[in-house]
């Protein structure tokens, strides 16, 4: 893909993942050092690539084995292409320690597995026998867990590359290009994510109102902030927008619009750019960035919405004086 087919979202995000791979590849690096001591744990930087998915970017992304301390050994992909947590499901419910690293279950020599009870038959000594096998030829090492990039003829990370990816990932599937809240919005580290993976972080609350616990659906919907910029947009593309409780609510809602296909794609774009936006806000509190300011959310939702959508629409005939006025009017 190239030119206008290819997309500007795409290439945004691969430079964001190259300074990714980068956090978790070149961990002395000074910028690195900075956003681990001013922000939580990694920033956020990683938490996507802890996910089961075998859909989106990260899917090309896979651990690999060294001493087992930074991999968790059942809720992290790193032996086979799912979760162990997953694969023996029956076993991690017995499991002395859910988040334990993969270090934390070897001796220097072998496997030690500790479980909360004993068992002596059924589904639990088939599936211990299963984990036994498959891991008894894996040996930890003394370097340090490290990361694979898995796309392309590189093991290391190329932009070019992942632009293609994430194009493929996304444009013939959703058919809607702006949806990166498909691919990424569901895992984004919000202070409650990162909470629920153990993360010590200093507070759950919510960085913008401080009101309420930081999770995907309070950030995006009802959050005060969010509400005030959903107001407007309803109040801009004349519609009636009603509260929206989860981002799959919201995906519905613009699906189930009785309307031309054109105009539920510039929907689509302007309600994946405004939790974008959101989310930069957000960022920016906690980066201490403040590029992104309260007063200026809803006219950003405007203006990137209109360069994001016409950059995937070539054919797209609106003006940015249409645009301002209202961009679904008929
Ligand atoms: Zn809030």
């Amino acid at each position: 893909m190239s030119g206008c087919h290819s997309s500007l979202e795409s290439f945004s995000h691969s430079l964001l993942y190259k300074w990714r791979w980068q956090f978790l590849n070149s961990p002395n690096l000074l910028w690195v050092d900075l956003i681990k001591s001013c922000s939580e744990s990694d920033g956020g930087f990683c938490m996507a690539l802890r996910s089961n998915s075998k859909k989106g970017v990260w899917m090309g992304i896979v651990n690999t084995l060294g001493n087992g301390h930074s991999i968790r050994l059942w809720n992290d992909v790193w032996c086979g292409d799912i979760m162990l947590r997953a694969r023996f499901s029956r076993l991690y419910v017995v499991a002395s320690d859910v988040d334990a690293l993969v270090s934390d279950y070897w001796d220097g020599q072998d496997w030690r597995f500790q479980w909360v009870r004993n068992f002596d038959g059924g589904v639990l000594v088939d599936q211990a026998l299963q984990l036994r096998n498959l891991l008894q030829s894996v040996h930890l090492s003394a370097r340090r867990d490290s990361w694979l990039w898995s796309f392309g003829y590189e093991d290391t990370f190329l932009v070019k590359e992942t632009r293609l990816q994430l194009d493929r990932a996304i444009l013939p599937s959703g058919g809607l290009a702006t949806r990166w809240n498909r691919v990424v919005l569901i895992r984004i580290p919000t202070r409650d994510n990162l909470d629920r993976r153990g993360l010590d972080i200093d507070s759950v609350l919510c960085l913008v109102c401080q009101q309420a616990r930081e999770d995907i659906n309070h950030l995006f919907f009802t959050c005060s902030v969010a509400l005030q910029i959903w107001f407007k947009v309803a109040k801009w593309v004349e519609l009636h927008i009603h509260s929206f409780f989860s981002v799959e609510e919201q995906l519905q809602w613009v699906d189930g619009l009785t309307t031309v296909r054109s105009k539920r794609s510039i929907l689509d774009s302007v309600c994946s750019t405004l939790l974008w936006v959101l989310w930069t806000f957000r960022n920016d509190i906690v980066f201490g960035n403040k590029k992104m300011k309260k007063e200026i959310l809803f006219d950003s939702v405007v203006s990137f919405s209109f360069n994001w959508y016409r950059a995937r629409n070539c054919k797209a005939s609106i003006s940015w004086t249409e645009w301002l006025k209202n961009p679904v009017i008929n």
